[in-house]
């Protein structure tokens, strides 16, 4: 099977959360499968060095149709790096790209797009299939991810190839619809007879992530529970109807992690690696004191952290951290609302230290930027992207907190887990299919979970947190345990993947 992806990130090569990350690793795992070969055409943004990363530049160069509109492209050639099969990366060079610093807008200003977004992510997804017909790939699955590329699954069926494939579209945030005029979808080869609810329209302009949603075989989102909650008008935001109308050709699929980046007995950014390689025949002979002991090197980064983001050494302070876009989803007014609040409880009263990595809101990086300031010895706030410090976070810090409004997936409480950092979330979307509750009474769980968005019951997770790390050694031991061996490695849902590909081929066939 040839699978072709399209997306607008791909880590390690451009990421601005998630969607990077899955991109940088589930093209892998389906062909680690061995059941499919597996291509990526993404864009090379201005941030981008295609040498340091091994590309190199294709002479030629290829005329992508957009609308009336004729673009000229270059292409870089690629791989994704990583064990196993090789996966071929193509990033489509164009000014449009290159020429910004920013992936969707300028880098400091998280909430800002370009203005002519919809027209760069048209060529992108155009050019995707260019490559596909310069290069004979004839891909039996064209699959796009979120709205940048919505409009790939469009052209495959209406821009006139030489190839059908069947289509498969993932919503990893159906927050962003990719919003534009009618008049543009026009210039972006949008046909009029496709411009109505059943189409792109929404509410009297576009919305390109329709163009996925209705011209893909399947749609897939990225977690069983996610796939529930945007059927409805409190997760939908204005597309449950859509969401509905997919019936059984919507499914939630898991995102993995990427282990081979994210463990702590492998993670280049560590002072000191620490934990054990899970290895099944040997795990029950594994006893609670070598268990224990394999946890040294937590200690180590724990310290190291603290000292790298100016707080007190303390080995016997809990350590809570954040590492997320600073935007309303990822609940970082309930974060603010706990230190503010709460600050003569929780950072005047209580031994606790908080470190804080993410970049976004400017409001909310001037309130965390003024806490910290008035808390200098409990948080510590870097705002701007990291990527040595969101490892090195993962692992020093006890506890995760991800209070989500809604969660499509949610990466970071997978790798704290992994880590043995207990994820303090809220229960919803994918936290909810990931992160078990902490039981003390039947010693079972991997976390802490709360349900109502406020900060009391916030706090009240933190506040069971906190008296788990001071209580029961052995209990805490035994959640971390579980926790590090909690499995979301790739192949499951790859093979879930290679599912939904066979049925979307099944659907194009039958027409
Ligand atoms: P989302 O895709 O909604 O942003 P996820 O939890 O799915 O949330 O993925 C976020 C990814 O982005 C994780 O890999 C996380 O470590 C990373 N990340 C987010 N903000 C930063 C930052 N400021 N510095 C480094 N990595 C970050």
């Amino acid at each position: 099977m040839n699978v072709l992806h399209v997306a607008s990130e791909v880590a390690p090569f451009s990421k601005t959360g998630g969607l990077g990350d899955v991109l940088g690793s589930l093209p892998r795992a389906l062909a680690q499968q061995g059941a499919a070969r597996v291509t990526v055409v993404s864009a090379r943004y201005g941030s981008l060095d295609p040498a340091q990363f091994g590309f190199a530049r294709r002479l030629r160069t290829l005329q992508v149709p957009l609308g009336d509109q004729r673009f000229e492209v270059g292409l870089y050639e690629g791989k994704l790096p990583g064990s196993g099969p090789p996966v071929t990366v193509y990033l489509i060079d164009h000014p449009l790209f290159a020429d910004r610093p920013g992936i969707y807008g300028p880098p400091d200003r998280l909430e800002q797009d370009y203005s002519d977004n919809p027209l760069r992510f048209a060529l992108l997804s155009r050019a995707a299939l260019a490559v596909a017909q310069a290069f004979n790939l004839r891909p039996d699955v064209v699959h796009a991810h979120d709205w940048q590329t919505g409009l790939s699954l469009y052209y495959a069926r209406h821009g006139g190839l030489d190839f059908q494939p069947a289509t498969v579209f993932t919503v990893h945030n159906l927050l962003f619809k990719g919003l534009c005029s009618l008049a543009e979808a026009t210039a972006l080869g949008v046909r009029p007879e496709h411009q109505n609810p059943d189409g792109v329209e929404f509410y009297g302009q576009a919305a390109l992530i329709k163009a996925g949603l209705f011209f893909a075989d399947r749609v897939t989102t990225v977690s069983p529970n996610y796939a529930s909650e945007i059927r409805t008008p409190e997760y939908g935001y204005g597309l449950e109807g859509v969401m509905q109308s997919l019936g059984g050709r919507l499914t939630g699929i898991l995102n993995g992690a990427d282990y081979e980046r994210w463990s702590p007995w492998q993670d280049p950014y560590l002072v000191a690696r620490y934990g054990l390689p899970p290895a099944a025949e040997s795990e029950e002979l594994l006893d609670d004191a070598t268990w224990g002991a394999s946890l040294a090197g937590k200690a180590r980064c724990k310290a190291e952290l603290q000292r790298e983001v100016g707080l007190p050494v303390r080995p016997r302070t809990p350590l809570l951290a954040t590492i997320s876009r600073l935007t309303p989803q990822k609940g970082i007014d309930l974060i603010i609302g706990l230190l503010e609040r709460e600050a003569a409880g929780l950072l005047g009263r209580v031994d606790l230290q908080y470190v804080i990595l993410g970049q976004g809101d400017h409001a909310f990086e001037q309130r965390l930027r003024m806490l910290a300031e008035r808390f200098p010895s409990r948080l510590a706030v870097r705002l701007g992207y990291d990527e040595a410090l969101s490892h090195r976070t993962e692992a020093g810090a006890d506890f995760f907190v991800m209070p989500s409004r809604f969660e499509p997936c949610g990466l970071n409480q997978i790798y704290s887990m992994r880590y043995g950092t207990l994820p303090i979330v809220r229960a919803v979307g994918g936290l909810r299919d990931t992160v078990v509750d902490y039981d003390a009474r039947s010693r079972s769980g991997t976390g802490f979970a709360f349900t109502a968005f406020d900060v009391p019951a916030l706090s009240g997770a933190v506040r069971r947190a906190l008296a788990a790390y001071h209580g029961d050694e052995a209990a805490f031991l035994g959640l971390q345990r579980r926790a590090m061996r909690a499995d979301f490695s790739w192949n499951v849902s790859a093979r879930a993947y290679l599912n939904i590909y066979r049925q979307a081929i099944q659907d194009a066939q039958a027409g």
